[in-house]
């Protein structure tokens, strides 16, 4: 690991103001005050931007526990350095490239292929399919999100260990002389080159000056992968590679191509190409693409022929394009007002990326007809009048009834649409002042924008009262509580993320991604098709399977997941298989008064004689045990027996063993009530998900998911009638007014919450339920909300409504309420 005063000074050329207590191994890099994790161990980078100075956050920092600070204005150091006396300064020239220059440093420590992707478009679409795609051969170290920038790719590079067999990275970039320090950073041994587009960004003079600037990433390569049909790019790839350093596929030059692609069957869905290659053997192979629009076929061309560079047994690449998801942070069908549908694209806006959304646009089903909210079309090189013409062009072949354009460049050239009903807006606020949701009904409609035009605030006012039933998960709420835990750890402690259940009901491939990217130790599911999952989307840490059957422990080890092991009989069926075929680590469950799975203390001779007979083929991650009552004062003596037998069980395997082994214990509440116990590493599940077991310190935590529903109407109860099934919700004496929500025990609302025991809260104001819960709805008493209507959002538990709280009414614990959220209810993400 790097050391903050032996490394720092001269990876950086920076100068040591005040030198730490005592060595410092940087274990993560910080950019954010809101973003601490484990402090000790933290350095911070005090980045500037046009409107953020970070040196203003270093007294926060050091009050969060942060010592080691890179800097580069000591006069900018609020208070002075005497006010820091625990702390490290490093004063260097610019602290961006100091960040830089660690993480390259980092990336030095490892021998792994790398493969860097940039491009005009589809850099995160290929590089997330990648990801899909070689998922059961490689373990996978890849920029989060869209990742690509001068911070962005350091970050990334940052998260790379001696786990990973294979890093992918994108790389962006808007000026000259960016991508040299890029691939300083990242070292790419590989490369892969998208596309060019017809964008021309303000930073370059020419498309040529941009190529060449790219191509800067992949000057070291071993393998560029490109398509030979981009004139330009093979241009400047026969420049600066020779030949045999690329892999190259083509559709117009099938004889000069490595891979030469010929679509032999197009429909609606998807696209049928005919595969030929000349190295190693003559071959020709037919695939399925699971896409019809040309830009996800041109990205699914690309990682064919990376699969085919790998060689991929060709029988598994067609089975893994079938299992191909596609990419969501780009573009997102949302639920939205007057039953219409947003598509949601306000990510970027040029002319390739408005025909890929016109093409999801016109996939979609008719429902009404297609409105789409366009932005000025920019980073397109051609002029004004050519521009929109060709975008008019392309909303006639996609059937757009109505454009509602939002700029001055769209307005001047409005003349170039026809035939489609027209409104424009000079500004996002001037269209939001004038938005009124009659306006919209029935329909879908398209939002796509430039990012600078903030489109996202369109989507949330259609968005504001989407109808049905969805779980909202924050997850920006979940990275804070993980980072609270993370406080409060002993230094070195590792953490495992319990991400069972699909991830407590808060959808597991999300959530262990954003783990990934925090950089968890471990992640834990209860059974192998949970753990399959995880590295089916990409996820690459260390994975612990709690109840592995027999059966698929051929499933373990092509998955890397890692069994525990709680019995006899288990252990007798592992050795039998390892005895084949090497097999991944376990994990040795210990009972220490659980009573549910695990060795017993009595079973300790039997168990070390067996790990010493089988040490060659077994090897031994970790010994675990788990706590009866871990969150409740009333066992505290119950609970430190469980630990004091721990601490006598697991070092006698350690021993016969002969190597360390991760010992852990705790669960959420544990790790608060006992920090003595720590050990090794600990198991954090329900807190991640906004919930403190232990009661304490339930502030201390944000709420992560909120349940919600809309009122479906809104009924007059005259005096002495009943509501719904068995006739048990009465209006007594006066009449009332009752809400039909959408929501039922189907949803996974417990039945037990009817007849006045359970609330929910719409429009700020609690209103008691009245009458049975029935499968899909339910009736809430709203007389005292003045205004309730029909389409009003209903929160059924979140921040008004605590789930400790409403577990407690029903008489059982939120674990069961988050958990039984059903399926069918839909999850939707947000993140800042
Ligand atoms: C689920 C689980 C945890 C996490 O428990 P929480 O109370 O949710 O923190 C820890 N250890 C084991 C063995 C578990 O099954």
């Amino acid at each position: 690991m790097l050391d903050f005063t032996a490394d720092l000074p001269a990876l950086t050329g920076g100068t040591l103001l005040l030198a730490p207590a005592s060595p410092a191994p940087v274990q993560s890099l910080l950019l954010d005050s809101r973003r601490v994790g484990q402090a000790a161990g933290s350095a911070f980078f005090a980045l500037r931007g046009p409107q953020h100075n970070g040196h203003r956050y270093l007294p926060e920092l050091y009050r969060q526990g942060v010592r080691l600070f890179v800097v580069d204005r000591a006069e900018e150091i609020p208070d002075g350095l005497l006010a820091y006396p625990e702390a490290g300064f490093l004063l260097v020239e610019d602290a961006l490239a100091a960040l830089q220059a660690v993480a390259a440093a980092h990336r030095r420590r490892f021998r792994l292929p790398v493969l860097g992707i940039t491009g005009s478009n589809g850099k995160t679409i290929v590089k997330e399919w990648l990801a899909q795609l070689l998922a059961p051969d490689e373990l996978l170290c890849k920029s989060p999100r869209s990742y690509n920038s001068q911070v962005g790719v350091p970050l990334s590079v940052w998260e790379l260990n001696t786990t990973h067999t294979l890093g992918i990275f994108e790389a962006g970039i808007s000026e000259r002389g960016e991508m040299a320090r890029l691939a300083a950073v990242m070292q790419p041994t590989l490369g892969l080159f998208t596309n060019l587009g017809t964008a021309h960004d303000a930073g370059f003079r020419s498309p040529q000056e941009k190529v060449e600037e790219k191509m800067q990433l992949f000057r070291n390569v071993d393998t560029l992968f490109y398509c030979l049909d981009h004139d330009l790019i093979h241009a400047a790839a026969r420049q600066h590679l020779p030949e045999y350093r690329t892999f190259t596929w083509s559709r117009q030059h099938p004889h000069l191509a490595h891979v030469a692609v010929t679509v032999a069957e197009a429909s609606a869905d998807r696209t049928v190409v005919r595969v030929s290659m000349a190295r190693p053997l003559p071959q020709e192979h037919t695939f399925t693409l699971p896409f019809a629009d040309e830009p996800s076929v041109e990205n699914a061309l690309h990682a064919l022929s990376v699969l085919l560079w790998h060689q991929v047994p060709t029988a598994d690449i067609q089975h893994r394009l079938d299992r191909l998801q596609p990419v969501a942070m780009r573009l997102e069908m949302k639920q939205a007002l007057n039953d219409c549908y947003v598509l949601d694209d306000t990510y970027n806006n040029d002319l390739a990326g408005l025909s890929l959304a016109l093409d999801a646009l016109a996939r979609q089903p008719r429902r009404g007809r297609r409105t789409l909210i366009l932005s000025d079309v920019l980073e397109s090189g051609l002029a004004g009048p050519e521009l929109y013409a060709r975008a008019a062009a392309q909303l006639a072949t996609h059937g757009v009834d109505r454009l509602i354009g939002i700029g001055t460049e769209i307005r001047l050239h409005q003349l170039a649409f026809h035939d489609v009903e027209l409104a424009f807006h000079d500004t996002t606020e001037d269209f939001l002042r004038h938005f009124r949701p009659d306006d919209f009904r029935h329909e879908t409609i398209l939002v796509k924008g430039a990012r600078r035009f903030g489109f996202e605030r369109i989507v949330a006012a259609f968005q504001q009262k989407i109808h049905g039933t969805v779980l909202e998960v924050n997850l920006d709420a979940l990275a804070y509580n993980l980072n609270f835990y993370r406080r409060r750890l002993q230094p070195g402690t590792k953490l495992m993320v319990m991400v069972k259940a699909f991830a407590y009901g808060s959808g597991s491939a999300e959530v262990a991604n954003l783990l990934q990217f925090h950089r968890a130790d471990y992640l834990a599911v209860a059974y192998t098709d949970e753990g399959v999952d995880l590295r089916q989307q990409g996820i690459s840490l260390p994975v612990m399977v709690m109840n592995p059957s027999p059966d698929a422990f051929q499933k373990l080890r092509q998955y890397h997941l890692e069994p525990e092991i709680y019995s006899f009989e288990r252990l007798h069926d592992y050795l039998r298989a390892a005895q084949e075929q090497p097999l991944p680590a376990i994990h040795l469950k210990l009972d220490t008064g659980m009573r549910r799975l695990g060795f017993a203390e009595e079973d300790l001779p039997e168990l070390v004689q067996l790990l010493r007979e089988n040490a060659a083929h077994l090897r031994v991650a970790s010994a675990l045990t788990h706590l009866a009552g871990a969150d409740e004062e009333q066992h505290n003596d119950f609970s430190r027996r469980q630990l004091a037998a721990f601490q006598r069980m697991a070092p006698v395997l350690e021993e016969a063993l002969g190597y360390p082994i991760i010992k852990h214990a705790l669960n959420s509440a544990g790790i608060l009530r006992f920090p003595e116990a720590h050990f090794d590493m600990v198991r954090l599940g329900i807190g991640l998900y906004g919930v403190e077991a232990s009661g304490r310190e339930q502030d201390a935590l944000q709420p992560v998911s909120t349940l919600r529903t809309t009122i479906s109407q809104v009924k007059t109860l005259p005096p002495g009638e009943t509501v719904g099934y068995g006739r048990r919700g009465q209006a007594a004496d006066f009449e009332r007014r009752i809400a039909t929500l959408a929501i039922g025990y189907a949803d996974g609302y417990d039945r037990r919450f009817g007849n006045g025991t359970g609330e929910v809260v719409i429009r700020g104001q609690r209103a008691p339920l009245i009458g049975n819960v029935c499968m899909d709805m339910c009736m809430a008493d709203v007389t005292h909300i003045i205004g309730a209507q029909a389409g009003d959002t209903a929160e059924i538990f979140g921040p008004q409504l605590p789930l400790p709280e409403l577990s407690t009414r029903i008489g059982t614990i939120p674990y069961e309420l988050l958990t039984n959220v059903s399926e069918r209810v839909k999850r939707v993400f947000v993140a800042e």
